[in-house]
Order: C-alpha cells, then sequence, then structure tokens
C-alpha cells in the first residue's frame, strides 16, 4: 500500500499506538492531497487542448467560404488532438506503472536492442533539429526487465535531450556496467536546468518553465514515467545538469545474473 503505520521508521514500540495512529493518519491526508492536486493537475492538462479544439471548430464553421482559413484551422487541430492523445497515453502508461496493472515478468533483455529502439524513434525528430545522435561502443549488457518499458523510458530521455537542445548540436548515448547494474547515461548540450528544479523534474507534471514547456509541447510526465519505470525494476534515475551546458540523465538496471555456463561439453549417449 501506498501508507500505512511504518515500522522501519523508528522506535515504534516507544512512540506508542496512539503516536502510530497520527502518523498514520498525516500520511493518509498527505497521500489524498496528492491525489486531489494530480486530479485537479490532470483537468488542467486536459482543459487546455479540449479548449482549443472547441474554438477552433467554431472558428472552421465562421470561416467556410476560406478555404486557405480552413486549412490552417484543420492543421491546428491536428496539433492539439495529437497533444491530446499524447497526454491521454502517458497518463495510462504512468497509471499503469504505479501499479494499476501488475508488473509483467522480469526477462532478460539486451541493452543495446533497448538503446537502438530508443534511437529510432527519436532519430526523425533529431534530424528536423539538425541534431546529431551519437551512440558510443555498447558493451554486451544484459539486464532483467520488461523490454516494452525500458524502451519508453529511454526514449523519453532521449526526446527530452533533443526537445531542449539547441539546433545542431549533439547528443551521446553512453551504456557500461557498474557494480551490477547497468548503466544508459543520455548527455546532451542544451539549455540545463536550474538547481533549484533538478530534485523535482521527476515528479508528475513538473516543468522547469510552463511557458517554455508549452512551445516544446511537453506533457510533464515523461520524467515521471522514466522514474517509475526505473523504481519498478530494482533501479533508479538521476540527474547531473548545468544551466546552459547541458544534461545528463542516467538510467540504472540491474544485470541480469549470468547465465550458468554448462559445466562440460554434453556427452553424447550414442
Ligand atoms: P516534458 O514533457 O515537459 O518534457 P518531462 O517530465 O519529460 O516533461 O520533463 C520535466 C521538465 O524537466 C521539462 O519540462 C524540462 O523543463 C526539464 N527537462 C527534462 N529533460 C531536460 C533536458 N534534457 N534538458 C533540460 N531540461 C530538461
Amino acid at each position: 500500500g501506498v501508507h500505512g503505520v511504518r515500522l522501519d521508521s523508528g522506535p515504534a514500540l516507544e512512540r506508542g499506538p496512539v503516536a502510530l495512529v497520527l502518523q498514520d493518519v498525516t500520511e493518509a491526508r498527505r497521500v489524498e492531497a496528492v491525489r486531489r492536486d494530480f486530479v485537479a493537475n490532470v483537468g488542467h492538462e486536459l482543459k487546455t487542448p479540449v479548449g482549443a479544439l472547441a474554438l477552433l471548430a467554431e472558428a472552421t464553421q465562421g470561416a467556410a467560404d476560406d478555404p486557405e482559413t480552413v486549412q490552417r484551422f484543420a492543421a491546428r487541430m491536428t496539433h492539439e488532438a495529437d497533444r491530446l492523445s499524447r497526454l491521454v497515453r502517458e497518463l495510462i502508461d504512468l497509471s499503469r506503472l504505479q501499479g494499476a496493472e501488475p508488473m509483467p515478468e522480469l526477462a532478460p533483455v539486451e541493452v543495446s536492442a533497448v538503446v537502438a529502439e530508443a534511437v529510432d524513434r527519436t532519430r526523425l525528430a533529431a534530424v528536423a533539429k539538425g541534431i546529431e545522435l551519437a551512440v558510443g561502443e555498447q558493451p554486451d549488457l544484459v539486464v532483467l526487465g520488461v523490454e516494452a518499458q525500458l524502451s519508453t523510458a529511454v526514449t523519453n530521455l532521449l526526446a527530452n535531450a533533443v526537445a531542449y537542445s539547441p539546433e545542431g548540436t549533439r547528443i551521446a548515448v553512453g551504456t557500461r556496467a557498474r557494480s551490477g547494474f547497468a548503466e544508459i547515461a543520455v548527455t546532451d548540450s542544451g539549455i540545463g536546468i536550474p538547481r533549484a528544479d533538478r530534485a523535482r523534474v521527476f515528479e508528475r507534471f513538473y516543468r522547469v518553465d510552463q511557458s517554455r514547456a508549452s512551445t516544446t509541447g511537453g506533457t510533464g510526465l515523461g520524467l515521471a514515467i522514466v522514474k517509475h519505470v526505473a523504481t519498478n525494476h530494482g533501479g533508479s534515475v538521476s540527474v547531473w545538469s548545468e544551466e546552459g551546458l547541458g544534461s545528463t540523465f542516467t538510467l540504472r538496471v540491474p544485470l541480469a545474473p549470468a547465465p550458468a555456463e554448462p559445466a562440460e561439453a554434453p556427452t553424447d549417449p550414442a
């Protein structure tokens, strides 16, 4: 459960049952407040594209005798509809990752396949900005995971790197093994993240700059999804960033145990 009496957080017996109940109530209130904020945020985020669509539909009716304007409004409606469907898709992803559905069984996944898939999915956006996606020499790493989730996570990191980098820059993807984990690092030379915002960018709907985010078309859910994928795999995600210099996001996922080597060649009974 999300909340409950936390027996691991201190000398519970010394505090007695009243303290425990109070702590439980406080935690329940906090969870409730988070839920309320979330619903309010979702409502707000849905309102913007839905409102724009309604206005555009009305304006299109008024412009029926001007085919050029109709075309222009239709293009904007497509844009708003895309935004809306991305938001809905990401909300569904997030609710699944937060336990609305059981986590699929973990299986060995090749990290290079995850990276290749993510690069494929972001290549067009990168090309459109003249950004080079440079994938470094990759060791053969196998993690225990859900391939689709890991691809989504790396795709989100790459998509952000593209979105928050100027044209003509370079994004590097590096992988390595470290202390039982595979590390996948995405490094950009983009705008960077101010120190005060760094810890919060993984929160749902948190954006460094609302106005900037609306021009890049972000939903504010991408990094929350990455964080849940990491946590569900027993891993983590972290960020290094310097304003004006760029950012590195590092996703860590436990390596799969090495497959047991057969002790000797199978003997032929014949
Ligand atoms: P969004 O859909 O707005 O990109 P995310 O959850 O993916 O939402 O990211 C949250 C915020 O973190 C972004 O709005 C942006 O301000 C900041 N951010 C994420 N990745 C980067 C990056 N590579 N460089 C600079 N800022 C970033």
